[in-house]
């Protein structure tokens, strides 16, 4: 029997946070929106699993913007109420530690706090640590689409301009201001929460994505599910139609650069006025015309490099008293292009500590990740049951091993009480995550032409973590600024 013929305002291809954004943002403006997902639940990165009835954070776990953009962000999706900040204030809650010298760095929240932590860790170091989290502030204010109030108002020519600092490599900027490589690191670990290395990284999209994190750390209270089930609750109410297991599978309907219907993979066409990719952009590019795409575009995009993937380890801790949700980055070396670098052995772990309710019971969890770049767990890909694989088994037993004996470094305290529910390796990343299973999208580099906005199909737009800034905040950030492309201004009321 044939499929009836689907008509939307906008087809939004994608479900992660930048996708239930985009979704959300249009549909509160009036419009009909489809919201299509390849995978068969909606979330992306925001997804969590059950182990032993536990819940676990599988991509998002801790972000910055609470009280500034973020807040902001969530007030107009109507989520703030659902989407509730676990601060990391306390020092002894966000900690960066450097193996190759031993020295472990608290970090309390807010700049000043920040600058005066730094400045009893680096003496002789004052000037350096100011002008660093100056220039952080400093590229956020002269931002004009990190406003969100600047959305409404200014030109978006105006809005998207492009700073000096677009052309400064991050690397270039720490060594002009500091030779001391263990500050450079404390300073720009946040590289660890996007995977570009400094030496290509724009110092101001570095400044972008960790000014929030160094004016206030936050978990979220039931993780990436408080996002998914407050988008849930307005989908409901707002009529956006979901369709999970789904992606486009031809080009149903052409006229010169405009595409008017897709064909579904379940067999529908699907008629709509605008199409946002929320997606990787080597899958944008693979469902856009040969022929619609210059060829420029299609090399550049070619060009991306992909940022790491992880290691994983889920586990709870055996203590008597609930833990407090705290972070702790591990790196193995004091240099970030190193770590960062798919070559090297030098590698970084975060590692995540929190409290999930399992019925009326508080469980202790750790989460850790170490950095693993797609590719390094290849030789299982193939492997008929990875499950039942012995080889795939032990080498991820080994690795878990190692990454406990770390743990247990930085937290004595849990010294025998890691109780290892679950492991997942790149191959789990490349499964879930398509289509490279990398953590953040790809490499942000000086000079690289990011897929962002309109694309060279009339009616097709771009967002997502590879589009503008990387992580939750950047990604819904990219589908504000679509959003006030496709609507016009006053799209956003407080
Ligand atoms: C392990 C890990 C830890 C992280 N930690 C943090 C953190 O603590 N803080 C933070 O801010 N960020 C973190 N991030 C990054 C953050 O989660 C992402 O930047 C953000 O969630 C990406 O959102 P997105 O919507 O752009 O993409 P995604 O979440 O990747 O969503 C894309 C969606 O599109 C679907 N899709 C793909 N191709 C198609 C297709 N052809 N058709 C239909 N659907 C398709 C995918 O299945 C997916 O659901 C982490 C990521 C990982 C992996």
């Amino acid at each position: 029997m044939d499929k009836p013929d689907l008509k939307y305002d906008d087809l939004v291809v994608g479900s992660g946070i930048s996708g239930m954004t985009m979704a959300l943002l249009l549909a509160k403006s009036g419009r009909k929106v489809l919201l299509i997902e390849k995978q068969s639940a909606i979330g992306g990165c925001m997804r969590r699993f059950k182990c032993k009835g536990i819940p676990f954070d599988t991509g998002f776990h801790f972000t910055g913007g609470f009280g500034g953009l973020l807040s902001d962000m969530l007030r107009a999706l109507g989520m703030e109420q659902d989407v509730r900040p676990e601060f990391l204030d306390d020092p002894k809650t966000n900690r960066i530690y450097l193996e190759n010298s031993d020295s472990m760095y608290e970090m309390p929240s807010g700049m000043d706090a920040a600058g005066r932590a730094l400045k009893k860790y680096f003496p002789g170091e004052d000037e350096a640590i100011d002008q660093y989290l100056q220039t952080e502030e400093d590229i956020e204010r002269r931002t004009p689409f990190m406003d969100l109030k600047k959305l409404n108002t200014e030109e978006l020519f105006d809005l998207m301009r492009q700073l000096d600092e677009d052309f400064i490599p991050l690397q270039q900027y720490l060594d002009s201001i500091t030779a001391d490589t263990r500050l450079q690191t404390v300073l720009a670990n946040v590289a660890l929460c996007y995977g570009s290395p400094p030496s290509v990284m724009p110092l101001s999209m570095h400044c972008r994505a960790a000014v929030g994190m160094h004016k206030s750390m936050a978990r979220v209270a039931v993780g990436g599910d408080a996002f998914i089930n407050s988008f849930k609750r307005q989908a409901k109410e707002l009529n956006i139609d979901i369709m999970t297991g789904t992606e486009i599978s031809g080009i149903a309907k052409r006229s010169g650069k405009t595409i008017s219907a897709v064909t579904l993979s379940g067999g529908a066409t699907c008629h709509f006025g605008n199409c946002i990719l929320a997606i990787h952009p080597r899958s944008i590019i693979s469902i856009l015309p040969e022929d619609a795409v210059p060829e420029a575009t299609r090399q550049a995009v070619e060009k991306y490099e992909e940022s790491f993937s992880f290691f994983s380890l889920f586990a709870t801790i055996q203590t008597e008293r609930p833990v407090s949700p705290a972070l702790t980055s591990y790196l193995t070396r004091d240099n970030l292009n190193e770590i960062i670098s798919p070559d090297s052995v030098a590698c970084a772990m975060a590692i995540l500590t929190g409290v999930e309710s399992v019925g009326n019971d508080k469980v202790s969890v750790l989460c850790a990740f170490e950095n693993e770049f797609p590719g390094e767990a290849d030789r299982w890909e193939n492997a008929v049951c990875r499950k039942n694989d012995a080889s795939y088994q032990q080498y991820k037993a080994r690795r878990a091993d190692a990454m406990v004996k770390k743990i247990e470094k930085v937290y004595p305290e849990y010294a025998g009480k890691i109780n290892v529910l679950s492991t997942s390796s790149t191959l789990t990343f490349e499964d879930y995550l398509p289509p490279t299973g990398s953590a953040y999208g790809i490499v942000h580099k000086v000079g690289e032409q990011n897929l962002f906005g309109r694309l060279p199909v009339r009616n097709f737009y771009a967002v997502g973590q590879s589009s503008l800034i990387p992580g939750v905040l950047g990604a819904m950030l990219s589908s504000f600024i679509v959003g006030r492309y496709l609507l016009g201004r006053n799209f956003i009321t407080f």
